[in-house]
């Protein structure tokens, strides 16, 4: 049986399947690519041919634009297999986003598990993790430190919610990540009775659109309204609304009822990031593993070995020897750069009409 080392290889466009002649989640163009899942650090523009579930090809044409989603695409089901070049590729489902996917791929005996970026907690809006038993496990390491324990975010979405009834007065202006935060949390808080209209920052609306058209239901949406006069603000009180992170930093909020300003995200478990970001309300809400369910997880696919890819992949491959298991620190660059990421990126510019 061949060592997965000496078929899957890092290059400097990302991990490499040569027997199959794939990428997964390439960091620039490449001939054939394999897409774990829609955030913009794994899902990149203009590759030549593309596999990946039929929800995240509907993401990256939505986010990146029809011609730019890749030259030809081929959707594949969670639970299906393609054979590219001798090697059977699997797509199996992550938790982590709507279409997200873990790579299970097959190659003379061997068997290499990429993981993308995965949860291990219940998401109203996507297929569970499901652990498959390999070789090579390849995993993020995003919160890999023990201080990172996520509470369950339903209790997190309750908080919310109790903030809401003691100050009925001020608008709730959450922080989110456009793909997948964004819709998880509008289903936890439905899940938790909230049936108000949610309103929603013009740069979360196309996303929200797509996950309603995959068969995610969200409740009912609404924009953001105008204010009626320039300057004018005191709208939306006791009302939520959700917004890019960082929406709350720029003029566009003064239209708000005296915000509360929350943000929902692992980060916001380190109680002075929150503070820097003048986050009055963090919510501990993360579409990764945390510490524990990473160490459980590693188990549970009973690999021999574990390739770290980014992250805190010191603390995790420290961990990992102490329990016998080979880890390797791949140090792909480029990760990490959408989701749960300490530098969140600028909110997309207001579409016409919206206004500053
Ligand atoms: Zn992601
Ligand atoms: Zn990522």
């Amino acid at each position: 049986m061949p060592h997965p080392e000496s078929w899957m290889r890092v290059t400097p466009a990302g991990l490499y399947c040569e027997p199959g002649d794939f990428h997964v989640d390439p960091l620039r163009p490449v001939p054939r690519a394999v897409i774990t899942h829609g955030h913009s650090d794994h899902a990149r523009p203009d590759h030549g041919a593309v596999l990946a579930t039929p929800e995240t090809l509907a993401i990256m044409r939505a986010r990146l634009g029809e011609g730019r989603a890749g030259r030809s695409q081929q959707a594949l089901r969670l639970g299906q297999a393609a054979t590219l070049g001798g090697v059977t590729v699997r797509l199996e489902p992550a938790g982590h986003v709507l279409g997200s996917a873990q790579v299970v791929i097959e190659w003379r005996g061997s068997r290499v598990v990429v993981s993308g970026d995965y949860k291990r907690r219940r998401d109203p809006t996507c297929a569970g993790f499901e652990p498959v038993p390999c070789d090579v496990f390849v995993t993020e390491a995003t919160f890999a430190l023990p201080v990172f324990r996520h509470p369950p975010a339903e209790a997190e979405a309750a908080r919310l919610l109790e903030s809401l009834r003691l100050f009925p007065d001020r608008a709730h202006l959450v922080g989110v990540y456009a793909l997948g935060k964004c819709q998880r949390l509008i289903a936890l808080l439905r899940e938790a009775g909230w049936d108000r209209p949610i309103h929603i920052h013009g740069g979360l609306q196309r996303l929200c659109d797509l996950y309603g058209e995959l068969g995610v239901p969200l409740g009912e949406l609404r924009p953001v309204p105008a204010p009626e006069k320039r300057g004018g603000g005191g709208l939306l009180a006791g009302e939520i609304v959700l917004a890019p992170s960082g929406a709350e930093a720029t003029p566009w909020v003064r239209r708000l009822a005296d915000p509360v300003v929350c943000a929902a995200s692992g980060w916001m478990r380190v109680r002075q990031r929150a503070k820097a970001k003048g986050v009055e309300l963090p919510l501990i809400v993360s579409d990764h593993a945390d510490w524990d369910e990473l160490l459980a997880t590693c188990a549970e696919v009973e690999a021999p070995e574990v390739w770290v890819t980014h992250g805190r992949d010191d603390a995790l491959v420290h961990a990992l020897a102490g329990r016998g298991v080979r880890g390797r620190a791949l140090h792909l660059v480029g990760l990490g750069e959408e989701d749960e990421e300490p530098a969140a990126p600028a909110p997309a510019p207001a579409p016409a009409g919206e206004g500053a």
